[in-house]
């Protein structure tokens, strides 16, 4: 069997005491990482910290512990800002995860559009990346768009180039897909956005803890992503935007923090990033965001990029042996994400049998309707790597799938 020489993948699961648990008395192969990923102590223990040290609300106080609190979570702003090419942190939003940020741009700078106004979203896009387009599209009168794939799961670039238009002010597309893995071409997908006059969001909830990730070389008007998904701690979330955007488009919500002076008659709100942060932040989480990020940066992008293409590569043919096992997603550029059925078997008995021989993997539609319907299907069974996962437990996945087609026939 071949060796991961790029980092100890052996010695790093040791960080991690959830995997070696057991599930009906075989060990755990956590395979759920799209829906998210484990997190490692060195995070669990700045949220211990966090809470036995240095608790105190941010920005609204002159003592010590509200000072540290303060400077942690902006360090965390200035690390985010870094860790994907920001021009600034005053660029970086925290909010409560993908969604909140992808409902975030929609509210706001959906107010900017007039009726009549398109939006160009694709058929491969998650719901939390359709609906709150479909909320504002309803107030506003926008209409909605949608770029075709081809059966590999790779976006219809013609298609998408004949959909813009003089009235195309948005496309929101994923990096990658959770379901097919497709790593979609978004540097081209913004060029051409940018040509028709439009802004580009890309939604990198599944690219994040996988890619490189560079803002500026995308030339990406918006970035979101969810730190559950980067084995950070659960509640918080990230929206890159341009300043200039940013500083056009009104609150989001209003509150404390999000404000420079408030009277009655007229409010003025505070600067970016700020203006879109009302209320307590979760500091406690933020600061932690910061263990999540310096831990695989440690480790290097590319590192785990290329361990977790080394998994994916490995897996699918021996995968594909087991007798009426078909995938779905076979683009040529995919990110370690694998979605399959057996021949007939329901997905859900499927992902049923493999929780008993120990495997987490996700079932159903992933929340990914649209791309259910485009393939004619009401859902698959999904397995998703992450820096953690081995050869071994390839094998051993590969195993309990041939085990589980011959006992559903
Ligand atoms: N977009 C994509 C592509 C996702 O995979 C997910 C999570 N499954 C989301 C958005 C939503 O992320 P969250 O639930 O963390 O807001």
């Amino acid at each position: 069997m071949e060796h991961n020489t790029r980092y100890d993948v052996q010695a790093l699961r040791g960080d991690y005491p959830i995997l070696s648990r057991e599930i009906y008395g075989k060990p755990l192969i956590y395979l759920d990482n799209t829906a998210t990923t484990q997190t490692p102590l060195q995070v669990v223990d700045t949220i211990r910290d966090m809470y036995t040290g240095h608790k105190a609300n941010v920005h609204r106080g002159v003592h010590t512990l509200s000072q540290e609190a303060t400077a942690m979570q902006e360090d965390t702003r200035r690390l985010v800002a870094s860790f994907i090419g920001a021009e600034s942190s005053d660029e970086i939003i925290f909010t409560r995860g993908t969604t909140e940020s992808i409902n975030l741009v929609a509210a706001s700078y959906g107010m900017l559009l007039e009726p009549g106004d398109e939006i160009i979203l694709s058929v491969m896009e998650h719901h939390s990346n359709i609906v709150p387009w479909q909320l504002m599209a309803e107030r506003r009168g926008l209409v909605i768009k949608v770029i075709p794939m081809s059966d590999a799961g790779v976006l219809d670039m013609d298609a998408y180039r004949s959909l813009l238009t003089r009235r195309t002010k948005i496309v929101a597309v994923a990096h990658v897909s959770n379901v097919l893995g497709t790593v979609n071409p978004v540097k081209e997908i913004i060029t051409e956005a940018h040509k028709a006059g439009a802004v580009a969001l890309i939604d990198g909830a599944q690219a994040i803890a996988h890619l490189e990730v560079d803002v500026r070389a995308l030339d990406a008007d918006f970035y979101v992503f969810s730190s559950h998904k980067m084995y950070g701690p659960c509640g918080v979330g990230v929206l890159y935007g341009k300043r200039s955007l940013l500083e056009k488009m009104p609150p989001y919500q209003g509150g404390g923090e999000m404000i420079k002076s408030v009277s009655f008659e007229h409010t003025e709100f505070a600067e970016l990033p700020f203006k879109f942060e009302a209320g307590t932040p979760d500091f406690v989480d933020i600061a932690a965001l910061h263990t999540a990020i310096d831990y695989m940066t440690g480790i290097g992008l590319a590192n785990i990029a290329a361990h977790e293409e080394e998994l994916l590569t490995y897996t699918t043919p021996r995968l594909l042996e087991v007798p009426g096992l078909r995938i779905y997603g076979t683009a040529p550029h995919k990110s370690a994400i694998i979605s399959f059925l057996i021949g007939d078997a329901h997905h859900y008995d499927t992902g049923m049998l493999l929780d008993k021989l120990g495997i987490a993997v996700r079932t159903g539609h992933h929340c990914a309707q649209p791309l259910m319907h485009r393939l004619g299907i009401t859902g698959t069974v999904r397995a998703s790597f992450a820096l953690y996962n081995t050869l071994e437990e390839c094998d051993s996945f590969v195993a309990a799938v041939k085990r589980v087609a011959a006992m559903l026939g």
